[in-house]
């Protein structure tokens, strides 16, 4: 019987990922399969799935076994009602890899105040030893995927990095702590922190007035999870005040950042569009094509999601 792949996403994506598929599908032995942008719901056996596609009500898809995320945040499809299905998100070496590269790069320009450089090109010679990277203390929030990839990073560099989770967690060379004794704990050490936690009801508004002020005066913040962790309002307060030195802002409440946003002009803010790291179709066809042979030899899938943590 043939196997109805429904790829779910916005129409440029099916240029990029329909040869990828395909050949990963065929790589991973999936045979008899049908991959197309139009099958009719009921037919369909899995949906490949960007939370912004055309999908958005899956009670139709009644035969459905599983809907593959190609994003590894799932805030956007956790919560509809109308899905039964098992929801697996994206873990991938292409996504991990770019999140890896980019949180080093914008933790390296704020150890070593880059930008005072680039900005001070005026021919005054500025003599100014950055502190070693075992002299630093970074804290990543979120010890998933992505932030365990990014703190072993940081730690090869020799930073000294502290994560939190919400379970224990034991990754080697890094100070690893939990819970709300945990977080005081880790917002305390952190000259720069990173925020790597996936949005839900329990994360939303984290990083909020008091616990941007458990952070030591001067501290970084770089966020590429999403903008709900943060309480704009409160960080632009800590920014004027300077008690925050400059924030990193990837990730925003409202995508893309409207125009006459604060956080655009504001002298202490770096903005960059949603781009820390993308699912690369040439790695993420890979682990949708490994869940299928999965799904379909009757194995558990790989990167469920729990529907009730909401990640
Ligand atoms: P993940 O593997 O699911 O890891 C999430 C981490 O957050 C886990 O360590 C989890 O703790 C922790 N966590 C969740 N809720 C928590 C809570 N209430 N208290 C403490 N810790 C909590 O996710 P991931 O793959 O690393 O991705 C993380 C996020 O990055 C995604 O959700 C997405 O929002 C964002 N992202 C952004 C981009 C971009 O381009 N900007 C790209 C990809 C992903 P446990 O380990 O104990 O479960």
């Amino acid at each position: 019987m043939t196997i109805n792949i429904l790829f779910a996403a916005k129409a440029n994506r099916w240029p990029q990922y329909e040869a990828p598929l395909t050949k990963a599908l065929n790589a991973a032995g999936v045979s008899g399969f049908n991959l197309s942008t139009d099958i009719a719901p009921q037919d369909v056996d899995y949906i490949v799935l960007a939370p912004n596609g055309p999908v958005q009500d899956f009670a139709p898809y009644t035969r459905c076994k599983a809907v593959l995320n190609l994003w590894a945040g799932v805030e956007d499809v956790v919560s509809n009602p109308t899905l039964t299905q098992p929801l697996a998100r994206m873990v991938d070496h292409g996504l991990t890899q770019g999140m890896v590269e980019w949180v080093t790069a914008h933790v390296l320009r704020h150890h070593l105040g880059i930008d005072a450089h680039i900005n001070g090109q005026d021919g005054v010679w500025r003599v100014d030893t950055p502190p070693l990277a075992e002299d630093r203390p970074v804290t990543i929030l979120g010890l998933g995927a992505l932030g365990t990839a990014c703190a072993r990073a940081l730690v090869s560099l020799g930073f000294d990095v502290t994560g939190w989770s919400r379970s224990p967690k034991d990754v080697p060379g890094v100070r690893c702590l939990n819970g709300d004794a945990g977080l005081r704990a880790a917002l305390e050490s952190a000259q720069i922190l990173v925020l790597l936690l996936p949005k839900t009801p329990e994360t939303e508004d984290l990083v909020n007035a008091q616990r941007l002020a458990q952070l030591p005066k001067g501290a970084f913040i770089v966020n590429p999870g999403r903008g709900p962790l943060i309480d704009d309002s409160a960080l632009l307060e800590a920014l004027d005040s300077g008690h925050i030195a400059h924030a990193t802002l990837d990730v925003f409440r409202v995508e893309p950042l409207p125009p006459d946003h604060p956080y655009w002009a504001h002298p202490s803010v770096t903005v960059t569009p949603h781009a820390a790291s993308d699912t690369r179709e040439g790695t993420a066809a890979q682990v949708i094509a490994e869940n299928i042979r999965r799904s379909q030899a009757g194995e558990p899938l790989l990167h469920l999601v729990d529907r009730d943590l909401g990640y």
